[in-house]
């Protein structure tokens, strides 16, 4: 499942082909993807110029002219396919559920194997109304988000600091991946309820939230590089992680002896799993 950074990169990949062109040829290949397209959804996107392209939350936001944001989560397995200008027309694969051209002669693919992937077109006076972006909390990098507004956002909370962080109305982005990771930084084990992060705590947290994105970001834009200039895949990217999917491992940090300790622990929260360590994490 695409987080954040994953996100992050696809927005800023779309946004160095994108910005300034405008769409042509515009099709679906079937009526939805996770939810029905939106009435018209091909017709009202031809002829659009791309004005900018952003990110919010898990979101990508394509800011068109005539106010018009066409608003995309990739879902589980959706990514883009760019075609850079004068290559050949691309084979048709069934899982491309959205082609598009640009007027300087680019293919651009959707492709969701699984179909998880939501699209939905919106106006500007909608950005902070729409359904799916009213009960989003502060971005992770916003400098209003500081240590006080953190802190008072988990006080009082008797939910584990793991669900916490997962509820996007508490920040906005994060995922099962970058949670786990977050806290292992900052030391604080997911088990913990959230009212008593608040405070010390927090202060260490948020830096290690942010630590963790900002390293996944830099690492997204190291393929971004390689995507430049040639049809490049825009999606999930192989990252490598601490503590997420490392059961049983060794965990940097702790000198702990793995045939006695049993090394990184997986725990099942909320039916979500947490990767963690016992020793470094209290
Ligand atoms: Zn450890």
């Amino acid at each position: 499942m695409p987080e954040l950074p994953e996100v992050e990169t696809v927005a800023r990949g779309l946004a160095t082909m994108l910005t300034g062109r405008r769409l042509v040829h515009v099709a679906t290949t079937r009526g939805d993807l996770r939810a029905p397209f939106p009435k018209d959804f091909a017709l009202r996107l031809e002829g659009r110029r791309v004005c900018e392209i952003k990110r919010r939350a898990k979101y990508i936001l394509i800011e068109l002219d005539q106010d018009l944001i066409w608003l995309i989560h990739l879902g589980m397995t959706g990514k883009f396919t760019v075609h850079p200008p004068r290559s050949p027309q691309p084979l048709d694969d069934p899982h491309d559920h959205v082609r598009f051209d640009t007027d300087d002669g680019a293919h651009v693919r959707f492709n969701d194997p699984r179909r998880f992937g939501v699209m939905d077109l919106l106006h500007r006076s909608e950005l902070t109304t729409h359904r799916m972006l009213a009960d989003l909390g502060p971005e992770p990098f916003d400098p209003a988000l500081d240590d006080d507004s953190f802190s008072a956002s988990l006080a009082g909370k008797r939910t584990p600091i793991k669900s916490a962080l997962l509820d996007q109305r508490v920040i906005a982005g994060l995922g099962n991946i970058y949670v786990s990771e977050a806290l292992f930084l900052a030391g604080i084990s997911p088990k913990r309820l959230a009212g008593s992060v608040a405070g010390v705590r927090a202060t260490r947290l948020l830096p290690a939230i942010r630590n963790v994105l900002d390293a996944a970001i830099k690492a997204g834009g190291s393929t971004l590089r390689d995507f430049a200039g040639a049809s490049g895949e825009l999606g999930y990217f192989q990252h490598r992680f601490t503590v997420y999917d490392r059961e049983g491992k060794k965990c940097p940090g702790c000198d702990c002896n793995v045939a006695v300790t049993g090394g990184i622990q997986r725990l099942v929260q909320a039916g979500r799993s947490t990767f963690y360590c016992p020793r470094k994490q209290r």
